[in-house]
């Protein structure tokens, strides 16, 4: 498997980067994840546009344009023959002194790796996972901005810790205000009387580019999608639920576990499988990845 440092296609086992990184020392940098279908990575465009809006939220400049980035992409993709696959890439502050001061530190790292895409369980898709409302927050936007996807990602790993203890597959954070956020590595929707819910960016979650596609693809087919403050009672009383991220695409969730004071839990059903607003947008979006296949990049 070749990994793409800094301009060079390197085997992983032997793809390095300096123990000074402010990545690795302090999480100072950002992130994307991409899917790679039939051998071509899928929005592309989208991905790189949110990775600048990430870069310039830490102040980190681009060590080369989006546009030989995307074909950096493409190289590592290629070189690994990849076909259902992630990519994954990170663009680190770079070595520098054992300080929190980025300003010294450079130049940053740019990695990108690819790995076979490991499908979730079938049944996942057919029943529905448990999703766990956590009493961790997200991070309020005056803090650490959730609309940077950065590689301090402890706010989400503490999320997901309780979400596993609470035998949940994914864990789901509210706001300091008590709305909905996202899932810890998801973004959550909410269907209710054929209508199409999500939480509103306004800097309180990321910007997922699975959420984007998925809401411009139910407007496109009709649906009625809003994006609001979501409280918790209407997750709860939701006739579907479901979650998007890039390796997920459309999954449903058939049962709540929502953490309340002193350890106390509440369970809400919210279905029994998949929903059909959810199977009609699942179907939607495997479409749609399929007819990238064959089409020019869009870089
Ligand atoms: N929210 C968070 C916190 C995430 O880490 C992710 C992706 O990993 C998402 C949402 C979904 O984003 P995307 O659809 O771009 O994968």
């Amino acid at each position: 498997v070749l990994a793409f440092v800094n301009g060079k296609l390197i085997p992983e086992e032997r793809a390095t980067v300096s123990i000074r990184d402010h990545g690795f020392l302090y999480g100072d940098g950002v992130y994307e994840t991409l899917r790679v279908y039939s051998g071509r990575a899928f929005l592309v465009r989208e991905h790189l546009k949110r990775l600048a809006h990430s870069m310039r939220g830490i102040g980190l400049k681009p060590p080369m344009s989006l546009e030989k980035i995307a074909q950096a992409i493409d190289r590592v993709v290629r070189a690994n023959r990849a076909e259902e696959a992630v990519v994954r890439l990170t663009l680190s502050r770079g070595p520098g002194p054992y300080a929190f001061d980025p300003f010294p530190c450079g130049p940053p790292n740019l990695v990108i790796s690819v790995r076979p895409f490991e499908p979730y369980p079938i049944s996942f898709y057919q029943r529905g996972i448990v999703a766990a409302v956590v009493s961790v927050r997200r991070n309020s936007p005056r803090s650490l901005p959730p609309h940077v996807k950065s590689t301090s990602c402890l706010n989400g790993i503490l999320a997901k810790v309780e979400s596993k203890r609470l035998g949940a597959q994914e864990g789901i954070m509210l706001t300091l205000e008590d709305n909905l956020a996202e899932g810890t590595v998801s973004n959550v929707f909410v269907v209710k009387k054929g209508a199409i819910m999500t939480p509103a960016l306004e800097g309180h979650l990321l910007a997922g580019v699975t959420r984007e596609w998925v809401c411009r693809l139910a407007r496109r087919a009709g649906y009625r999608v809003l994006e609001r403050k979501i409280p918790l009672g209407l997750l709860a009383s939701a006739d579907e639920v479901f979650l998007t991220n890039t390796t997920m695409e459309i999954m449903p969730v058939r049962r709540l576990v929502v953490a309340a004071s002193r350890g106390a839990r509440r369970r809400v059903e919210v279905g029994t499988g998949m929903g059909p607003v959810t199977e009609d947008l699942f179907w939607r979006f495997r479409l749609s990845a399929e007819a990238q296949v064959g089409k020019e990049q869009l870089f």
